[in-house]
């Protein structure tokens, strides 16, 4: 399946394909080709990533895997090495890994002699949000993604054979992220569960997750409605936004309780749904899904932990908590929340998962 971005320059192609990699691509346009790959993921599917460097000619650099590889201590490693190696503007890197190796690949790229090119090969589930959409970073010490820049890749090339070799919670973790896509695109009957797991049925339970039932459907149809709030918002001052549905709480959970992404994002989504006017009753169903999917019941700390936290989020304006909400007859909106509620619907939150 091919996807073409919709700007007025500049597009891009996403090849989502089982075996994408052995297609034929030319890519003698750039000067030189050099793939970053998460080392992790170039162990466990080395045959089928050399096979396209060498058939490419592209060099090989291998960088720490996952999230630890989003640092200034990396970053200025491996733009030395790659100006020892006489990068040019006609250069491309390759980000070969999940959305953590997209990110780190895709800012290099952008920073580096003021832009080089880049091609996305997401190895994720999550990754097909994070490859899509030209956002970019690394971290610093006092926060996740301070340090970025937007740059839109040349290509993305999602070779879904990579998804074989995530573990369960890496799974769970990237399809939290199609779960906010599709309840986005649901506007309108968001609330209603059992249209939402009508509409996932395909999905129902854990087993069908780790084996990825129609997970090329889900990739794609997560791909399209990212592509379509960027194409709409690409720098993120009206509707791109949205893609925060879950994520000042999550984030929160995600540093507190180290876990991953999407996982967090989870127990964001339902503390959203608390705070939006959403019934108790379509709320529990959808949780008692995602319990069917393999979401663990959380042994939640005090709220006063949380607050700080969501303090500390970027998207805050003048010291408010901003949180996107849903409403049954108007659909999403960012909106300010004060402490006091946002204490009730924790503790609503604590009692349904409790
Ligand atoms: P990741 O790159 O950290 O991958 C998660 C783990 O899976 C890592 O340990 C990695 O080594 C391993 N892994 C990767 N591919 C694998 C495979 N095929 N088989 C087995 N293991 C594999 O992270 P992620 O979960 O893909 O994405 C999270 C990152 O994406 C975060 O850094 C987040 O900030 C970023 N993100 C960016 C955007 C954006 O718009 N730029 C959007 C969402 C998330
Ligand atoms: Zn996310």
């Amino acid at each position: 399946m091919k996807l073409t971005t919709n700007y007025n320059d500049n597009n891009y192609d996403i090849f989502v394909e089982y075996n994408v990699l052995n297609k034929d691509y030319d890519f003698n346009y750039y000067d030189k080709r050099i793939a970053l790959i998460d080392e992790s993921v170039y162990r466990l599917h080395q045959q089928k990533i050399d096979l396209f460097l060498n058939k490419h000619s592209i060099f090989k650099l291998l960088i720490p895997g996952g999230e630890q590889v989003k640092t200034m201590h990396h970053y200025s490693t491996v733009v030395e090495k790659l100006l020892s190696m006489h990068v040019t503007r006609h250069s491309c890197l390759f980000a070969i890994g999940g959305g953590a190796t997209g990110d780190f690949t895709g800012f290099v790229a952008a920073t580096l002699l003021r832009g080089i090119h880049f091609i996305q090969v997401p190895t994720t589930i999550l990754a097909h949000d994070a490859s899509i959409g030209g956002k970019t970073g690394i971290n610093a010490s006092s926060g996740k993604n301070l340090i970025g820049a937007f740059k839109r890749p040349d290509m993305v090339l999602y070779d879904l054979d990579f998804l074989e070799t995530l573990s369960q919670s890496e799974k769970l973790s990237g399809f939290a992220e199609i779960i906010k896509h599709v309840l986005l695109n649901a506007n309108g009957h968001i609330s209603k569960s059992e249209t939402l797991l009508e509409i996932m049925h395909d999905v129902k339970d854990e087993v069908c997750l780790s084996e990825l039932h129609a997970i090329d459907k889900w990739i794609t149809f997560g791909i399209q409605t990212k592509m379509k709030v960027v194409h709409d918002d690409e720098f993120e001052s009206g509707v791109r936004k949205f893609l925060n549905f879950g994520h000042t709480f999550g984030h929160a959970i995600e540093f507190h309780h180290k876990l991953p992404h999407g996982i967090a994002v989870m127990h964001g989504m339902i503390y959203a749904l608390l705070l939006s006017d959403v019934t108790e009753s379509d709320i529990m169903s959808l949780m008692r899904w995602m319990h069917r999917l393999g979401l663990k019941k959380l042994a939640y700390d005090n709220f006063d932990i949380y607050y700080e936290l969501m303090r500390q989020d970027k998207k805050n304006e003048a010291n408010e908590i901003n949180f996107v909400l849903y409403y049954e007859n108007n659909g999403y909106k960012v909106e300010q929340v004060d402490v006091k509620r946002l204490r009730k619907a924790f503790e609503r939150l604590r009692k349904l998962e409790g």
